[in-house]
């Protein structure tokens, strides 16, 4: 196990600045999510660490100190030296890929199909030791069993099906008993069936092992599923940090807010701070909603669909339903109030055009300076 540290990483291709300014600790044993939109530099992050790409600025450090005060990082540089800094982090600036204690799996699963999943699993100690008094073949015996696949070493990668082959992939990626997992999309290439049952066993998996997981996507439903903690990332930079629960409910910017499941976000003007009870209200139109905490200024309301209801609360409005989808456990409405786009998730089909919707004061969130967000 390790921990990995990356201090203000900066990272240009020519014009393009792919990483602005990263920093990011990841605890050891932890599943840690880069998640964000496409091209907003999560998997020039994970390059980084992987060691395929050398930052324009800022570092990669492994390691660090265990609660008992012992280092965690056995990788060595290039140059023979060691850099251990005052945290006991290790800079990897200079260590080679094959050097950096990573097991990695990609999109693709790249496996070599002229060899069978035995010989695939194997490949992945081929510039390894095994664990002490472990032979190869016991090694992928026991990591096919790792992955559910025992019985399956003799096949050939094109007869089992996608979600198999990243399975193989990922025994391949541990076989040399890696300190950092590094995955980057290894389920977008799968269906959602099989992607939900896979990120299950994934997580199983690293629970299992205890292994430091830095894991690249693009779907923050996945993200939030997963993880133990995530970095919301957006044009190169990260814009929040923290547990799913804190970036779903407490989004630190409205880009986090908007990306990171439904939201329906209002502008308005706080309009007063009553002293005399908690929360603050806040103009949105002429409408007024008390929301939770002391704002001043302009903010942005941020209110989850399933915090609508249809019928009168502590805050009301009138909005016409513009279509109606049924998900199975509940229906989400379109509604349309003064031109903006409602949410709502409900249990029931509302009968008419027109509807009341209503909200507590604590179940909205608001993100203060709505100019600057
Ligand atoms: P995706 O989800 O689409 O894979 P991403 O968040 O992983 O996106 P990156 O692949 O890290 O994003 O890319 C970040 C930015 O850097 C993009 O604008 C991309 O075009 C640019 N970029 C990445 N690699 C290179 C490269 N080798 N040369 C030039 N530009 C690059």
């Amino acid at each position: 196990m390790t921990s990995l540290t990356l201090s203000e990483l900066t990272k240009a291709y020519g014009e393009v600045t792919a990483l602005r300014d990263v920093s990011l600790d990841v605890r050891d044993g932890e599943f840690f999510s880069l998640v964000g939109p496409s091209g907003c530099g999560k998997t020039t992050t994970l390059r980084l660490v992987a060691g395929f790409e050398e930052p324009s600025s800022g570092v990669v450090k492994f390691g660090g100190e265990r609660p008992d005060g012992s280092r965690t990082s056995s990788a060595t540089h290039s140059d023979g030296n060691e850099r251990p800094d005052a945290t006991g982090g290790r800079d990897m600036t200079g260590v080679p890929p094959e050097e950096r204690d990573a097991g990695i799996v990609f999109q693709h699963y790249a496996l070599f199909p002229t060899m069978t999943v035995r010989e695939n699993v194997a490949y992945g100690l081929h510039f390894h030791d095994t664990p002490e008094g472990t032979t190869v073949d016991e090694r992928v015996d026991e990591l096919l069993d790792l992955v559910d696949l025992s019985g399956m070493g003799e096949r050939d990668p094109r007869e089992l099906s996608g979600g198999q082959r990243q399975r193989v992939a990922l025994a391949r990626a541990l076989a040399p008993e890696p300190a950092l997992l590094l995955l980057d999309e290894p389920m977008s290439a799968l269906d959602a069936r099989l992607r939900e049952r896979l990120r299950v066993q994934v997580k199983e998996i690293q629970q299992d092992l205890d292994i430091t997981t830095l894991y690249v996507t693009h779907d923050q439903t996945e993200a939030l599923a997963i993880s133990d903690r995530i970095a919301v990332m957006h044009d190169g930079r990260v814009e929040q940090v923290g547990t799913p629960e804190e970036v779903y409910r407490e989004p630190a910017t409205r880009f986090v807010a908007d990306f990171v499941g439904d939201n329906n976000l209002f502008e308005g003007d706080v309009v007063n701070t009553p002293h005399e009870t908690e929360g603050s209200v806040v103009a949105v139109d002429d409408r007024e909603f008390r929301v939770p905490g002391d704002h001043d200024g302009r903010v942005t309301v941020c209110l989850r669909p399933e915090h609508l209801v249809l019928g009168e609360r502590e805050n009301t409005l009138d909005a016409t339903v513009e279509s109606v989808e049924f998900l199975g456990d509940a229906y989400r409405l379109h509604c349309d109030w003064r031109g903006r786009e409602v949410l709502v998730k409900t249990d029931t089909e509302p009968g008419r055009e027109t509807v009341t919707l209503g909200f507590d004061s604590n179940d909205a969130w608001v993100l203060p300076d709505a100019h600057r967000a």
